[in-house]
Order: structure tokens, then sequence, then C-alpha cells
């Protein structure tokens, strides 16, 4: 089957068309034909398309809406200038996998879109009001484009943990607030963490309930999950994905009290400190330069800046105690798997997190280290060491499109 996986932003589509079916799931020969990405729908929006074994195309567009911009992909897909061979039309893209963020409680495990899914997704956008609807737009605008007759398949960033034991998902506060509102930890980038936990245990040759590791998805949005025995128990992202560790704009954990503080301080609503601690905080607030870290290392090498330094190691202190914490509510790991821009690009970043870990096994090997950049994947902890260390590049269009294959062929899924 050829599966369009959606990943659709407020004014950002990415998408990837990737063949596969459950013989290619099974013997892991899954073809990625094409992928690319519009951003700054609704004005003059940019354009890049690839189709597998071609140089990138970038173009400009003037694209009002998710609508037109699925468009000229589908377009693009099926003309003979992308050269995709397996398209040729409309009628051969088979289905389509979307990423939706906030799947409530109601969502466990990927589903076909059909009426009753879309307003169960439509009752997550309180929980989830920057994302679900954009993701809402996205599966409305295949509709319209494809027609209600292509299966839809949703696959929730928050599903993967939804095994956390109550212990672990509900926050102390008065108990009625969950009962009456659902407030409670639910944790994102789920199918992140549950493909690098997956590749692991392929990369290993071990099962399911032999997985032990701790995922920390680092990239622009970090988070990091404890996995035992292949089930998350833990994770650090919380109703929101403004909890837990320091982020590229985003403040992680911080005392509650300091957001009415701020506001009586500053003059701001609490709505207006929120913005502050999603949008200007994390490394960009510290470093007072940029969210990237990329920029910061260079920054804190070639001028020695101060606060770059700071915001990196607050950023890799945050990451250390997770970890130890994590290590202590599973009751010891196998491994620690970094992913995500900076754990796959950032021997630098990995070494600093590692640095004190040596009292739980962990020791990374400097070259291995060194050597694991630009989407190599493999061990980087020395041999001998009781915790090792892993570099495993995430691929979450992947894991949409299989779980997209198995909703429609009706196969169960693999979580
Ligand atoms: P993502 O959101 O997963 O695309 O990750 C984006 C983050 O990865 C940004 O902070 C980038 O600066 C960072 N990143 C990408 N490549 C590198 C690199 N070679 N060294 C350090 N950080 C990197």
């Amino acid at each position: 089957m050829n599966i369009l996986v959606l990943n659709c932003g407020s004014s950002t589509i990415k998408f990837q068309l990737i063949a596969t079916d459950l013989e290619e799931i099974a013997h892991n020969s899954d073809r990625r034909l094409a992928r690319g990405d519009i951003e700054r729908i609704g004005g003059e929006s940019i354009v890049s398309l690839r189709a597998e074994g071609r140089e990138p195309e970038r173009s400009t567009a003037t694209l009002r809406d998710a609508r037109a911009a699925l468009d000229l992909i589908v377009h693009w897909i099926c003309s003979a200038e992308s050269g995709i061979k397996e398209v040729q039309s409309v009628a051969d893209i088979h289905a389509v996998g979307h990423r939706v963020v906030h799947g409530g409680e109601k969502f466990t495990h990927s589903v076909i879109i059909d009426d009753e899914v879309l307003r169960d997704i439509e009752k997550c956008i309180d929980l989830a009001p920057l994302h679900n609807p954009t993701n809402i737009k996205g599966i409305v605008a295949a509709r319209e484009v494809f027609g209600a007759g292509l299966p839809q398949v949703a696959v929730f960033d928050t599903a993967f943990h939804q095994t956390l034991p109550e212990h672990a998902y509900l926050y102390a506060l008065p108990y009625q607030f969950y009962r009456r509102h659902r407030i409670r930890r639910y944790g994102f980038h789920g199918t992140s963490h549950r493909y690098v936990a997956y590749r692991y245990r392929q990369l290993r040759g071990i099962a399911r309930d032999a997985t032990n590791v701790i995922t920390l998805h680092l990239g622009n949005g970090c988070s990091i999950a404890a996995i035992r025995k292949g089930d998350s128990i833990d994770t650090s992202m919380g109703m929101t994905p403004l909890e837990g560790l320091v982020m590229g704009t985003r403040s992680g954990d911080i005392d509650a009290a300091i957001i009415d503080f701020i506001g009586a301080k500053e003059g701001l609503s609490s709505h207006e400190v929120e913005t502050v601690l999603n949008k200007q905080s994390g490394l960009l607030g510290i470093s007072g330069l940029t969210n990237d870290m990329r920029e910061l290392l260079a920054e804190a090498h070639e001028n020695n800046d101060r606060r770059a330094r700071l915001a990196i190691e607050i950023f890799c202190y945050r990451a250390r105690k997770y970890i130890g914490s994590f290590l202590a509510a599973m009751a010891g790991a196998d491994a620690v798997i970094f992913t995500g821009g900076i754990g796959e690009n950032s021997s630098e970043v990995r070494a600093k997190i590692s640095a004190g870990l040596e009292w739980a096994g962990l020791q990374l090997d400097p070259e291995r280290n060194a050597a694991h950049s630009g989407g190599k994947e493999g061990v980087i902890s020395a041999d001998g060491s009781s915790l090792a260390a892993y570099v495993i590049p995430t691929d979450e269009e992947l894991l949409i499109a299989r779980d997209t294959v198995r909703c429609v062929r009706g196969a169960p899924q693999r979580y």
C-alpha cells in the first residue's frame, strides 16, 4: 500500500509517502517514496519536495489553507515531474495516516477515523487547544481531497503513554479535578519513544517484555520516558508538553507559584505568563540568544558566551536528573537511548548528560559517541558499561505508516 503520512501544524504540513504492507513490515522492507514540507501556509508558502533518489525541489506558492497545501502535495506526487513510478494517479494513494497530538484517555491505540472518532478528537481540543484543531483541519482537508471513501488513520502522540500507572499519571491535586476535568499526565512524543524502543529491541534481538530502557527525545521539544517490559511507565511531559525537561523555548518544570508571582510583578495575565513559559523560556530564555542548540554550542565555543554555556548546562543537568529519577522509578534499566535533533547529532550534549552517571553504570565510549551523528544508529557506551547508551534516529512517520496499514488490514497493532 502507498500511505501518505501527514503531520499538520498551525502553518505547516510535513508529509511522507511510504510504500509498505504487512509483508514489508515483517521484512523491514518499507520504502520511502517521497517526503517534503510546506511552511507558512496562509501566505507566501515555502514548498520543499523530494522524491526518492532525486534532488530536493524548493519553490514558493500562495496557499491559503491546509486544503490548498494538500492539493499541491497530491498533485505533485501524481505528476510525471515528481517521477514517482508507484503513484500515477490519486487512486494509487491507498490510505492516509495522521499524526494527532492529543488522544486524551480515549485513544490507547491508533484508529481508523470515522465521524465518531473525529468527534472524540474534537473533545480533546480542550486538552490541546493549539494542536488538535490543526490536526482536525488536516483530516478534513484530506477528506475533501481524497473523498470520504479513502481510509484515514489517526496515530496519537499520547497513546503510547496510556500504560502509565495511576501513581505516575495523577498529580497531587484535589482528586475531583481529575474526575471532573481529566487533569492528569498524558505525555507526548509517544510515537517517537515507541519507535526507538522498538528499534532497540530489534537491534538487540530481544522480546518486547525484555525491553527496559530510558528514551530521551531531545529536539526543539524534549521529553524522556521510562519504558519497562516494553510499556511506558513514566514520562516527563504532563497534561501539556510544557512540563519536564528544558526545551528550545519551553521552561519544563517550574514551581507553579511562579506563574502568579510573574503575573503580579510584570503585569501579565496568567495566559500571557503561560505564553512566556511556552515560547520565550528554555534555551532561548536563559541564553537570550536562540532556541537552537547547535547555535548555542557554537556560541559557547567561539565566544565563550556565559549565558549560552549556562543554558547548555541547565539543559544537560535537568536531563541527567530525570535519568536518575527514572532509574529509581523503574528499578534500573538496561540502556539509555538518545534521539531527536539534539540527541541524534550532538555528541557533546550526550557526553554532558552522561557525565556523572558512572555510579549508575553508564560509561560512554568517547570515540563511539563522537562517531554518531547525522542519522547514524548504534551503541555509544563502552564495552562492559552495565547501563548501555544508544543513539537511535527517530522515525515517527514509519510507525504512522505501519499503524495505518495494520488498521486498514484489520491486523493487530503492535505497541
Ligand atoms: P528537532 O526538533 O528534532 O528537529 O531538533 C532540533 C534541535 O536539534 C535544534 O535545537 C538543533 O539545533 C538541534 N541540532 C540539530 N543538529 C545538531 C547538531 N549537529 N548539534 C547540536 N544540535 C543540533
